[in-house]
């Protein structure tokens, strides 16, 4: 569609200011939607939606007159509203000397001749008399002219802004780009049968009430009806997906020969929980059937889904194929490794790590062992997607901590080869309706318990000195502890330099006890023998980033500290608290936090309150919404302009019911009644996410 510059009153330096955001076309104008309203209406029936001192009225103009001043100039409109009230609006101008002749009130003195009528929008000069009638204008339309239409007198949109950009103007711009998209009469994409069924506005009525609504109802409708659009489109893509995933069945199967399970089970020292069983069948059944396996497993910290992972892998290794597990991090990827390493050395099955850090030569070694067979199990990070790791025959991938990687790098695994067996794993439990929406047609396996001898964590807010002293006495009685600063402005490297800092008077702090320090510049080889002197006990306290969040595993840790406690998200903070606990001894969990607002309290009371990751993840997916935490929103991905994921829930279930409804009578959307939604669905998806296939 047309640039925004074709809209009239916006030039070039306009068009830039637009850019900022993310505005181009007239397309995109149409689709920024609101950030909240205002209730311009007269005798504003939803008051509530506006803030406490505005004030909105039409009213009669009694007198008007210039004040004498000194060093300002003063203007002031007498008004007269529906009710009698007697209101008074001032204006005030600094005077200038320079040209005598430019009178900076004339606009106004036209436009409040007496007896005129003009919608006023202002603030009480004195905003906490609800009863004081001098008020700050803000906005001012005689009822004359046409603007007032779309300015006043209505429910009236308010915008997310750019400097030199106000909300008078975008609702000008608004009104102008709506005009002339109704003119051109765009097709309305949704199914007829849908629209009527979930009883919407038309999409052309939609968008303009979205912008400019009647009444609240039609905002709602408008609102709900631009949501599930999205949803369906994104729940149809997932749908025809699988629908050609199912056509295509594996064309290798899985037999339990226990050669491996058996002695690996033996070797444990312990035996599966109800749960890890349960969850162990449940992924067998899907390698055994005819069908690729696409499971999410999710299970709080500490779970154990590491062994369940790894039965998956043994099981694949007995029937000679290859399997990988890839993780978000170095450390995390190590860890696997150093776990997988004991437990497959029995057993004669190979395994190797393979993430950026992996020496030409040794990286070079595993390429061709996978290449040619001879390697059975990789552990890795996003080093493992690269082009030239090639495998022989992978037909099981497993992805630790998968919340952490984006869609696309997910999908890119698959691609390594013809058919695949995926497994996801992730601690940060995902409602249904959004695992469907994100992840298409997904299995769901959870693990509902921990290992037995777990105990829960005591956590608590301290100060820092306190924080020390629990330290030192956990320490001294043998035990050790972690104390964990947050990421500086996103960057490892600021963040390294601080803690760096913070050690060397941490060291001062406790002069019997050794430290060591963990950040992630460190080289590979300095960060896995730091993480070998701490599992081993040579080292008492670990400074570190949190690129220790997941998956480390020290049961002698008995003390997480964590510093800056309110600059983490919930979800960090319990992943951080689950590095403790994970032995004998009773373990804490101390938050130390420098700025304790009231909101930052209300999170870290939460997690002083509950151990249970399943019932924080909800009430994180409420605080900050689901693109934060699942990681779609700074790739942009799952981006949604309408609807939220959390809040629009049952929107979303709307979606994928009526999804399954419209591919089961038109399984390829090929009618006639579906051709704009089907063209729609293919600008969307085809593209970028080499979804789906139509032709
Ligand atoms: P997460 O689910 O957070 O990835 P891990 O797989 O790292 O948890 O397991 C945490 C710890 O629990 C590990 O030390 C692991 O060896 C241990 N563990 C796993 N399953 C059991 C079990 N059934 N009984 C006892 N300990 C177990
Ligand atoms: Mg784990």
């Amino acid at each position: 569609m047309s640039s925004v510059q074709y809209l009239k009153g916006i030039g070039p330096a306009k068009a830039k200011l637009f850019e900022r955001l993310e505005i181009f076309s007239v397309e995109d104008l149409l689709h920024y939607y609101p950030r909240t309203y205002q209730d311009r209406r007269e005798n504003a029936p939803n008051a509530g939606l506006n803030p406490p001192s505005l004030v909105v009225f039409k009213g009669r103009v009694l007198r008007a007159h210039t004040v004498p001043a000194r060093s300002v100039l003063i203007f002031k409109a007498f008004l007269c509203d529906a009710q009698n009230n007697q209101i008074e609006c001032t204006w005030f101008k600094r005077r200038t000397f320079r040209n005598f002749r430019f009178d900076p009130f004339a606009q106004l003195k036209k436009d409040f001749k007496m007896n005129a009528e003009i919608w006023v929008i202002g603030r009480r000069e004195n905003r906490n008399n609800f009863f004081d009638n001098k008020i700050n204008v803000e906005e001012y339309y005689p009822a004359a002219d046409p603007a007032s239409a779309w300015q006043a007198g209505r429910i009236t949109p308010v915008y997310g802004l750019t400097e030199g950009l106000t909300n008078k103007q975008m609702r000008q711009y608004m009104h102008e780009a709506l005009t002339a998209a109704e003119a051109e009469g765009e097709p309305d994409i949704l199914p007829p049968s849908l629209a009527e069924k979930r009883k919407f506005l038309g999409s052309a009525q939609a968008l303009h009430a979205v912008h400019f609504p009647s009444s609240l109802a039609e905002l709602e409708n408008a609102r709900a009806r631009l949501a599930y659009e999205e949803f369906l489109l994104l729940a149809t893509a997932w749908g025809i997906k699988r629908t050609q995933k199912n056509i295509s069945a594996k064309n290798y199967t899985y037999q339990i020969k226990k050669h491996l399970l058996t002695p690996f089970r033996k070797n444990l020292g312990f035996d599966f929980t109800n749960s890890q069983k349960k969850v162990i069948n449940e992924i067998f059944a899907d390698l055994q059937s005819p069908r690729p396996m696409n499971r999410l497993l999710q299970g709080d910290v500490g779970s154990g889904k590491t062994l369940v992972a790894l039965s998956a892998m043994l099981l694949a290794a007995e029937n000679g194929y290859q399997s990988a597990l890839m993780a978000p991090t170095e450390i995390l990827a190590e860890q696997h490794y150093l776990t997988f390493q004991k437990i497959l050395k029995k057993l004669k099955v190979s395994v190797a790590v393979l993430t950026s850090s992996t020496k030409t030569p040794e990286r070079k070694k595993i390429l061709s062992a996978l290449a040619d067979g001879s390697l059975s199990v990789v552990v890795g990070t996003h080093a493992l997607l690269q082009d030239d790791v090639q495998f022989k025959n992978l037909k099981l991938a497993v992805i630790d901590e998968q919340h952490r990687f984006g869609v696309r790098q997910r999908g890119k695994l698959k691609e390594k080869t013809e058919k695949l067996d995926l497994l996801t794993m992730t601690a940060t439990p995902i409602p249904r309706t959004l695992a469907l929406a994100l992840y298409g047609d997904l299995a769901v396996s959870t693990l509902t318990e921990l290992p037995p001898g777990r105990r829960p964590i005591a956590t608590q807010m301290a100060d820092e000195y306190r924080a020390n002293h629990i330290v030192a006495e956990e320490v001294q009685k043998g035990r050790q502890a972690y104390i964990v600063y947050p990421l500086i402005e996103e960057s490892e490297n600021i963040s390294a330099k601080a803690v760096s800092e913070e050690f060397e008077k941490l060291k001062a702090v406790f002069p019997k006890y050794k430290l060591a320090m963990l950040h992630g510049q460190m080289s590979r080889t300095e960060k896995e023998s730091v993480m070998k002197d701490f599992a081993a006990h040579k080292t008492d306290i670990l400074v570190a980033t949190p690129v220790i969040e997941v998956g480390i595993d020290v049961p002698n840790a008995t003390v997480m500290v964590i510093q800056n406690a309110e600059r983490f998200g919930l979800a960090s903070l319990h992943q951080l608290r689950g590095r403790v606990g994970r032995g004998e001894h009773d373990s804490r969990c101390i938050l130390v936090a420098q700025h304790q607002g009231s909101v930052a309290r209300e999170r870290l009371k939460i997690i002083c309150d509950t151990c249970d990751g399943f019932k924080i993840g909800e009430r994180d997916m409420q605080l900050r919404g689901p693109g934060e935490i699942l990681g779609t929103r700074q790739s942009g991905e799952l981006e949604f302009k309408a609807g939220d994921l959390f809040k629009d829930r049952n929107i979303l279930q709307w979606a994928i019911e009526d999804r399954d409804e419209l591919l089961a009578a038109d399984p390829l959307l090929q009618k006639p009644e579906h051709a704009a939604f089907k063209k729609r669905l293919l600008e969307l998806y085809q593209k970028n996410w080499h979804l789906i296939d139509l032709s």
